[in-house]
């Protein structure tokens, strides 16, 4: 390290730059001894139609049950998993074991499930999303697959010709986070997607104030005449529900109904599903 004392400028960083370096290297280690070992969980959260007045399905969601840090948000290891590639398995054991899980539930469910925009350059996108779907038996239309914009930046006549295959198998597709990026209209013009899920960040501000309200009431306007369906995300109390429910958004999910839960707590939940408070 005495080398490094002479230059002026470089030696305040490059320890912080060498942890952060390290750091990467061993989480990416962790995460392929993560793959190996199937310390993977899939949580479960509601997704509630206000219109019908009953559970739709549920939201997939990531769990890393990690050895010594105990339960990782994907927050913290999606990043890494897709700049390293490593979100590729990653995400083909999420479309199976969501599948499967869906398999034990009631007929009229769905399951929605994330998919990142390194899984769109795969070339076995299609294949794998078809193998399983086959090999859990559900039929095509009770899988939703949740895509953000971020999605089209590269590759968009390829992404579209993904997106199609995938409509052509019966899927359903779904865009998550509206309203974050840079363009969103842009690409409701582009592709027709099943359903619209309005940002969290546009329903917690539903009840500082009023412009809050017309946004909703202007995304749930344009999607329906689109014939997209909206659901919003990150419901936490009834005030937002009303809120929405007023406006025209059709489905809802958030704490509100229930935080994600583990696929065992899922089929308990789904059975006193008719106890709901929110259903009146
Ligand atoms: P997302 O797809 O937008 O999922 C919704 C996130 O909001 C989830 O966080 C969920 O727990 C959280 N949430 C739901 N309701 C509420 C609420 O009422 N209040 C608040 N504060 N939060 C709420 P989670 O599970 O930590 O997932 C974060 C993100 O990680 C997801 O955002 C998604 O982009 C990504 N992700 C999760 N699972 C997967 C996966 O299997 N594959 C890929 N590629 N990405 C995943
Ligand atoms: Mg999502
Ligand atoms: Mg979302
Ligand atoms: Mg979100």
């Amino acid at each position: 390290r005495a080398k490094r004392e002479g230059k002026c400028c470089y030696h305040f960083f490059e320890p912080a730059l060498d942890e952060q370096a390290r750091q990467r290297r061993q989480m990416e280690l962790d995460l392929r001894r993560a793959i190996s070992e199937g310390e993977f969980e899939l949580y479960f959260q509601p997704l509630y139609s206000l219109s019908e007045e009953r559970l739709k399905g549920f939201e997939a969601l990531i769990r890393w049950n990690h050895p010594t840090k105990g339960m990782v948000s994907p927050n913290d290891f999606i990043p890494l998993a897709e700049e390293t590639g490593l979100i590729l398995p990653i995400g083909e054991w999420v479309v199976r074991e969501a599948c499967h899980q869906a398999s034990r539930w009631e007929d009229g469910l769905s399951v929605a499930v994330n998919i990142s925009p390194k899984q769109f350059t795969s070339p076995d996108l299609v294949t794998k999303i078809l193998n399983a779907i086959a090999a859990s038996g559900i039929g095509a239309n009770r899988l939703e697959l949740e895509i953000t914009e971020s999605i089209f930046i590269a590759q968009v006549d390829k992404t579209m010709a993904i997106l199609h295959q995938l409509r052509a198998l019966g899927v359903r597709i779904a865009l998550d986070d509206f309203g974050t990026g840079y363009s969103s209209l842009s690409y409701l013009r582009s592709f027709p997607f099943d359903k619209v899920k309005i940002d969290r960040s546009f329903v917690t501000d539903l009840a500082t104030g009023e412009n809050g309200h017309a946004i909703i009431r202007a995304i749930t306007t344009l999607a329906e005449a689109l014939g997209m369906e909206t659901l919003a995300e990150g419901v936490e109390d009834e005030q937002q529900l009303e809120i929405l429910r007023r406006e025209g958004c059709r489905s809802i999910q958030g704490f509100l109904l229930s935080r994600p839960m583990s696929a065992s707590q899922v089929l308990a939940w789904a059975e006193k599903e008719q106890d709901l408070a929110i259903v009146g």
